[in-house]
């Protein structure tokens, strides 16, 4: 057999990777191990004898498990996701540990998303399908809303915004935008405006493509509900942080909300992408109550989950761990 030079650990790989991860490794002749378990204290000694480690959890990496990559010789850490909020800093300087992550695996997959759920919302699809599962095949009184007479403001316009924008324009919406940063190309089709406010003072749909900082936390509150046009459909696709999630059920309630569409939950983790057996096993009041809205659509954070993401971030997340391991450095090297 031939010899490989790097050789790569795996962490944390699911069904749905592996056969990307099986496909770089033949093409590239570089032996990966790929481990169901994520990266933590009991899984850690597996690591001994590799030249980097590929990973993507929601759990922390704490300072004692990078300690100890770091005295397997493991310099070389790739995610195989754009956030590094659970990774230990003061663990990674002092070991002078390079990380990466992936900071675009596909765009296009999250505003596919978004777009699909806006079209359910405003074609009231899932009231539709009560309805006729129950044998009631009457139109009255869900009558829809089309896109192309609406004006969609979009919050921020980075990489999965500007593929929103693309998609809303598809359907012939009035787009305007906020970024706090102005996209030059963008900006020659004059669609900024100035204010947060302007934004909810003319926009019949509010799509959300923004990060989650302390500054931004429940920027979606009391207030800010208040100053949205009646009958507003809101589109979240980010961060469940972005959203105040109780004054979101104020709003629904009181119908200055007509629709929401959530792959995002605030208290997500440890929620989304399990199995409770049943809805009433959701150990969650607010987001069942959430979920049980007809004109609230929750999805369990699969904006992602497309194959080209899942094959970009496991491909992604290999070559710069590559890079790292023979260069010494990647584009998608992480400052900590
Ligand atoms: P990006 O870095 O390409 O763009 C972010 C944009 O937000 C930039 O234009 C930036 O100027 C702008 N911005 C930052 N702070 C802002 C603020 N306070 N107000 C307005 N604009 C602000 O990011 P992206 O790849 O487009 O990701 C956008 C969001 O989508 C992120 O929250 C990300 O976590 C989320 N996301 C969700 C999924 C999913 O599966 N649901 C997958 C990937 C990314």
């Amino acid at each position: 057999m031939e010899e490989t030079i790097v050789k790569i650990i795996a962490y944390g790989i699911r069904d749905d990777e592996k056969p990307y991860l099986d496909q770089w490794s033949k093409d590239k002749g570089i032996e990966v191990k790929a481990v169901a378990e994520l990266l933590d204290e009991s899984t850690v000694d597996q690591a001994k004898g590799y030249d980097g480690a590929v990973v993507y959890q929601q759990k922390p990496y704490t300072a004692e498990v990078l300690d100890k990559l770091a005295s397997f010789g493991i310099k070389s850490l790739s995610l195989r996701n754009v956030g590094v909020d659970n990774v230990d800093a003061d663990a990674i300087k002092r070991n002078d540990i390079k990380v990466t992550n992936v900071p675009a695996y596909s765009p296009n997959a999250i505003a596919e998303l978004a777009a699909t759920q806006l079209m359910r919302l405003l074609r009231r699809t899932n009231t539709f399908d009560c309805k006729i599962a129950n044998g009631d095949l009457r139109w009255a009184p869900d009558i829809a809303d089309e896109l192309d007479q609406m004006t969609v403001g979009v919050i921020a316009t980075g990489r999965i915004g500007r593929a929103a924008i693309n998609i809303y324009k598809g359907f012939g919406a009035k787009i305007i935008a906020y970024d706090i940063f102005h996209n030059p190309e963008l900006e020659k089709e004059g669609i900024y405006v100035d204010t947060l406010d302007e934004l909810y003072a003319q926009a019949d749909v509010i799509s959300l493509h923004s990060p989650a900082t302390k500054e931004n936390e429940h920027m979606f509150n009391d207030e800010a509900f208040g100053k949205m046009k009646d009958g507003v459909f809101i589109i979240n696709p980010a961060r469940g942080a972005l959203v105040d999630t109780d004054a979101l059920i104020r709003a629904l309630d009181s119908g200055k909300v007509a629709g929401a569409a959530l792959d995002v939950y605030e208290d997500e983790v440890g929620i989304f992408n399990t199995d409770f057996g049943s809805f009433d096993a959701i150990p969650d009041e607010r987001l069942k109550n959430l979920i049980k809205r007809e004109n609230v659509l929750v999805t369990p954070h699969i904006a992602f989950f497309t194959k080209t993401a899942v094959k970009n971030m496991v491909q992604f997340a290999l070559n710069s761990n590559v890079n790292l391991i023979e260069k010494g450095s990647d584009e998608s090297q992480v400052k900590f």
